[in-house]
């Protein structure tokens, strides 16, 4: 297996052949999403040729995020194209499947096939495709590892203890696939009040970092918990693109991944 530093090569060096970074979360809402989002940006923004694969079935959320809410992928010879975003991003969504606002209730072998569908999508010249995983720990996940093998995995949770037990569990699923962990990001950390200015920690503090440090793993980088990502996750305009303070914090977490 791997150690972390080696993966950073393999992300970095091999830039012709296309890589895939995971990023999963032990149970939703931790911002994983928003995380996958903003580090491909942050990568993007580097010169990195990036390509974003939401494969969150239960939620996809990417289209919106990233602004292109409603906009289909087209295909050629039965091969995906993916949509062009205006961040320099190129991506595939679920959500770019089916209606909006439809249930989606993909069985096993059905969401698979869609989702191998937009690994092997006309990528063109991506260097590296990170693919925004479904929370947990369950088959959808697990087929997906086993099957376009990520060269390595970014974990997001909360500080909170319960999100990080579930994140545990994610990291044992990669462990088990012979998939490295690229390290654990803390997102909602610190709370920055806008009126009076003081921080607080509403789902606690240094946590993550305490866990990736009994679990042997990088801790690469803290998100704060802050109403600007909030509102610019909302409309479409990925804190990432811009050159705010939070901005900055996935510049570290972007640098942390890939030297
Ligand atoms: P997940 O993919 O883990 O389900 P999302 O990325 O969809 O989580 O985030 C859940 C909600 O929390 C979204 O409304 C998102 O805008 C918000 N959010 C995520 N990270 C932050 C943050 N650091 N600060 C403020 N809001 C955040």
């Amino acid at each position: 297996l791997p150690g972390v530093a080696e993966v950073r090569i393999l992300l970095t060096s091999e830039r012709r052949t296309r890589r895939i970074l995971a990023v999963a979360s032990g149970k939703g809402g931790v911002g994983k999403s928003t995380v996958a989002a903003n580090l491909a940006i942050a990568l993007a923004r580097r010169g990195l040729r990036v390509g974003l694969v939401d494969a969150d079935i239960y939620g996809p959320s990417q289209p919106k995020l990233l602004g292109v809410e409603g906009v289909k992928p087209q295909a050629r010879d039965k091969v995906l194209l993916p949509i062009e975003t205006p961040f320099g991003l190129r991506m595939l969504s679920m959500g770019g499947l089916v209606a909006e606002g439809q249930a989606i209730a993909w069985r096993g072998p059905m969401a698979g096939g869609a989702l191998g569908q937009m690994v092997d999508a006309d990528w063109g010249d991506t260097e590296l495709l990170v693919l925004d995983l479904p929370p947990g720990t369950g088959d959808v996940q697990l087929t997906m590892i086993q099957k376009h093998k990520p060269a390595g995995a970014v974990i997001v949770s909360t500080p909170q203890d319960l999100a990080l037990i579930d994140a545990t569990r994610a990291i044992d699923l990669f462990n088990k696939a012979g998939v490295p962990i690229v390290g654990l990001v803390e997102n909602m950390a610190g709370y920055c009040c806008p009126h009076c200015g003081g921080v607080s920690d509403p789902f606690g503090s240094g946590g993550a970092e305490k866990a990736a440090g009994a679990l042997g793993i990088p801790f690469l980088a803290r998100i704060p918990l802050a109403m600007e990502i909030r509102a610019a996750s909302d409309a479409g305009t990925p804190p990432a693109a811009g050159d705010t303070d939070s901005s900055g914090s996935f510049v570290t977490l972007a640098d942390s991944v890939y030297e």
